[in-house]
């Protein structure tokens, strides 16, 4: 068994330290923000201090893929959650039935998991704190890392880490969950290493949210999911005790709807949305808004042309791979890596450190670079598609699924296969394969009107909305 260091105690971080430590390693978490989590929801939400991860107190949804890992690898984990207020949601529940055709088979697999990211990361440090082998050390800043003596190994090789202050421990296996702005690559520039290969590419969205406390959950339920409008999208989080998100999501280069960071501008932009008018006046604000930009998708990997540029060391979570927010993809992206990481610990130990690096590298990019392209592609196309409205100009997409994706988009108000179909999709339950629909949903396809307009939930015109965000009449617009 192992003594390993995962640097960070965020969603992946933690689960990562659980998954091993159950697995007989000797695992330590070494985090840098010093505050403890209290154990109960409103102060976890109102006062734990968390400056080490800038999305804190933002909007998360936990997609099924991630519930149904989390349920099979870490079912104490849900538990936790659901202690502290946390429920297991099915979106179809939310919906009318005239939409949904009722519950069928299967529909069980949609359950996300609702709660605000400081009850999910409470939840998972509670559990920690009670793991055997897993020992949490927090306001334990890592400074650097320890290279082994030059010459033990063919590329640099991680010994151990630096804390703060200069505290060392030896480690046989570092990780690095450091999150999107992991400084990884300092620490290896100090070993001498190579820097990892890295791809990134920045498709410049920006988030504007608030968070609400529904006061009449009963009788004005909330529906949950991203749904695409002229020039921007409209994404709704559950919360745990009642509360929910909305978010704007728009392109970080669209001045006019700078405009939605201010309160008053947010509100007449979401009066634009009357399906959404009953929710708004049972419900009482918990945020003011809340501005989030620029977020690469990224993916780094310490194997490049098939050689490890480090050894000792592996990433994951955000560390490794991150992709746009809005589809709320992170959190899982980052537990399958941690299953994955404790696969491969199963079969080679860190000892055997070429074929470890190799080996983690290549299972991490079997479960994951599929993930990966097919987010980078619809984040493409999605920001192309924006960025046409923006301009007034047709949008050209490009690849096979991006059609697909919209064609069942037009339908899932009509056709309740469609609708389970694309929520698959979009929850990261399967990709797209319109070779297992349904034959009446294939005709269906076929028969789509291409020339009817691109956003079947109709919603305000781009014009309404920048009217409506800088508060003036619409006859105004040119
Ligand atoms: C605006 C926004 C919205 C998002 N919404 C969703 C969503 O709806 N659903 C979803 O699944 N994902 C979402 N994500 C992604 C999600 O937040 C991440 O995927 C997730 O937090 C990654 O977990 P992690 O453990 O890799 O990193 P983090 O959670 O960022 O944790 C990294 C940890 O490392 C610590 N650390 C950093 N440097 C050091 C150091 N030198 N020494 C010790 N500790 C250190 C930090 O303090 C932090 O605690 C969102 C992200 C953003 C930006």
């Amino acid at each position: 068994m192992a003594r390993i260091v995962v640097i960070g105690a965020g969603l992946t971080g933690l689960a990562t330290a659980l998954l091993l430590g159950r697995d007989g390693h000797d695992v330590t978490v070494l985090e840098r923000d010093g505050a403890e989590p209290d154990g109960h929801a409103e102060s976890l939400w109102r006062t734990w201090e968390r400056p080490g991860v800038s999305q804190f107190r933002l909007p998360h949804q936990m997609l099924a893929y991630w519930r149904q890992l989390m349920e099979r690898e870490l079912p104490e984990v849900i538990d936790e959650i659901e202690r502290l207020g946390g429920r297991r949601i099915n979106p179809i529940d939310t919906m009318p039935t005239a939409l949904t055709g009722g519950i069928r088979a299967g529909d069980e697999d949609l359950r996300g998991m609702s709660a605000r990211r400081p009850v999910l990361e409470g939840a998972l440090s509670a559990v920690a704190a009670r793991a055997p082998g897993v020992t949490v050390r927090r306001g334990a800043k890592v400074a650097a890392l320890v290279p082994a003596p030059p010459g033990v190994h063919g590329v640099p090789h991680v010994d151990g880490v630096v804390i703060d202050g200069g505290e060392k421990l030896s480690a046989d296996l570092v990780v690095d969950a450091m999150g999107r702005n992991t400084s990884v690559d300092r620490m290896l520039d100090a070993i001498g290493a190579r820097r990892p290969d890295e791809q990134a590419e920045e498709l410049g969205f920006i988030y504007y949210c608030r968070q609400f406390r529904n006061n009449e959950p009963g009788s004005v339920p909330v529906t949950g999911g991203l749904i695409p409008y002229e020039g921007m999208s409209l994404l709704t989080i559950y919360g745990d005790a009642d509360t929910y998100s909305l978010c704007f999501y728009v392109a970080s280069n669209d001045r006019e709807l700078r405009g939605l960071q201010d309160v008053d501008a947010w509100e007449r932009a979401l009066a634009l949305f009357p399906n959404l008018g009953k929710l708004r006046s049972v419900s009482t604000p918990i945020t003011g808004i809340q501005v989030m930009a620029g977020s690469p998708d990224r993916r780094r990997s310490f194997v490049v042309d098939g050689a490890p540029v480090v050894t000792g060391l592996v990433a994951v979570g955000d560390a490794a791979v991150r992709t746009n927010p809005s589809l709320g993809r992170g959190s899982a992206t980052g537990l399958v890596q941690a299953c994955t990481l404790r696969d491969v610990l199963r079969d080679v130990g860190p000892d055997r450190s070429d074929e470890f690096a190799t080996r983690v590298a290549e299972a991490i990019e079997a479960v994951v670079g599929p993930l990966y392209r097919r987010t980078l592609a619809q984040d493409r196309n999605r920001m192309a598609e924006i960025q046409a409205d923006i301009a007034g100009t047709p949008h050209r997409p490009t690849g096979a699924t991006w059609h697909l994706q919209r064609a069942l988009q037009r339908l899932v108000r009509m056709d309740a296969d469609a609708l389970r179909i694309y929520m698959r999709s979009a929850l990261h339950i399967e990709p797209l394969d319109p070779a297992v629909f349904p034959a009446t949903l294939r005709a269906k396809i076929e028969a789509l009107d291409v020339e009817a307009p691109p956003y079947p939930a109709g919603g305000p015109t781009r014009a309404q909305l920048l009217a409506a965000v800088a508060g003036r009449p619409l006859r105004t617009v040119a």
